[in-house]
């Protein structure tokens, strides 16, 4: 096999919500086909990404460095010692030629998404999902069934505050979520306060409910939100200060009783490593929420996971930001702590198949080969237009 051609799309997500620190209203997404000279069907074999949400597309560097080299490089040199798949381990190197140390800057992003594609299509050749290629090449055969899932939003309603945040709170419960996040930051401490207790009517337990102030805070106020904090039990308490402030995390999960969740904007193995080594994150209780969509794709993320181990921290620790399917199946297959999800947000991108519903908090991977981006009725037209040209032929 070979891979014959990389197309790219850059699609808007935008939306009307915001979070304590950035507006939606100009998001974009990269969205990514790699083609095959695989024929199934009367139609070729294509891999398909794209990079989860916050991040802005990212054309420059996927058309004027990461998809030439792949391109430039002998086709054989991105395939299995028997050539007859992609090794996406093999494309992150060529991806990577010429580039610096550090610095990850958005590449990180690019590389993720294309890597996320390079994935779908190795899984697909296969012809099984990707959470059973994962679990059977590096985590022993052992694949998790289903996926504990959480509704990520809990949003700014200004006229409408309380109102709007447990409407939109008792949306997620009915569809079968049990733990919801909710933002923080965007005003007072006792206006917050006043939001998360109208939410902790609604959910069971403190643990149910999880709080994320984006990064928000400087150190005096993340102190003061973690004091105020202590006494509800919530589940996490989400990026209190700048991500790479590890000085700050680490002063605030000294006195914060609620177990800190960090790590969606640490874009690398390294960054990753700093937070564990200078973040003071305890691997008893704190949270890990590396996206790997955007930080390199599965490849790092692998490298992560080596690493985390080292320190020892379960990957049943991570829970990874973004809310896509990629995430899903590296849950399913290394044995990760869950799934962010975002019901209704970041769409199409966002969410799982059509025809699975959450039940329980829990959400089961679809049978659908690779990543199951065709089992999304929404998304899918955004692959069909880009590869449109080939079908017809
Ligand atoms: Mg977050």
């Amino acid at each position: 096999m070979k891979i014959t051609e990389i197309r790219d799309e850059t699609v808007s997500i935008r939306s009307d919500i915001s979070n304590a620190f950035i507006s939606f209203s100009e998001m974009t997404v990269s969205a990514v086909a790699v083609i095959s000279d695989v024929v199934r069907n009367g139609k070729p074999v294509c891999g398909f990404g794209f990079h989860s949400n916050g991040r802005y597309g990212q054309q420059g560097i996927l058309r004027e460095r990461m998809i030439p080299r792949l391109l430039q490089a002998d086709p054989e040199k991105l395939l299995t010692e028997d050539e007859t798949n992609v090794d996406p381990f093999k494309a992150w190197n060529i991806m990577m030629r010429n580039e610096k140390p550090g610095g990850h800057g958005e590449r990180s992003v690019a590389v993720g998404t294309i890597d996320m594609a390079l994935w779908d299509l190795a899984a697909k050749i296969e012809d099984k999902p990707l959470a059973h290629l994962l679990a059977e090449r590096y985590n022993d055969g052992v694949l998790d069934d289903e996926v504990y899932v959480y509704a990520a939003g809990g949003y700014y309603y200004p006229g409408k505050e309380i109102v709007g945040l447990t409407e939109e709170m008792k949306r997620y419960l009915d569809a079968g979520y049990n733990t919801v996040k909710m933002k923080i930051g965007g005003t007072s401490l006792a206006r917050d306060i006043e939001r998360i207790e109208s939410v902790l009517k609604l959910v069971e337990k403190g643990e149910d409910l999880a709080v994320d102030a984006n990064g928000r805070f400087s150190l005096d106020t993340a102190l003061e939100y973690a004091e105020a904090l202590n006494s509800y039990g919530l589940k996490w308490y989400e990026e209190p200060g700048d991500p790479l402030d590890f000085e700050v995390n680490k002063r605030v999960q000294e006195v914060s009783e609620t177990p800190i969740a960090t790590g969606e904007n640490l874009f690398s193995m390294q960054d990753a490593r700093n937070l564990i080594r200078y973040g003071g994150m305890d691997p008893k209780q704190d949270y890990l929420q590396f996206d790997p969509a955007l930080s390199y794709g599965f490849v790092e993320f692998y490298r992560t996971l080596e690493m985390i181990k080292q320190y020892g921290w379960s990957p049943r620790r991570i829970i990874p930001h973004g809310g896509h399917q990629f995430a899903l199946h590296l849950a399913a297959g290394m044995g990760l702590g869950g799934n962010e999800s975002y019901p209704g947000v970041f769409e199409p991108f966002g969410g799982f198949s059509d025809t699975i519903p959450v039940e329980d908090g829990r959400v089961r991977l679809s049978d659908a080969p690779g990543i199951g981006i065709e089992e999304k009725q929404s998304l899918m037209p955004v692959y069909e237009q880009m590869i449109s040209s080939l079908i017809e032929n």
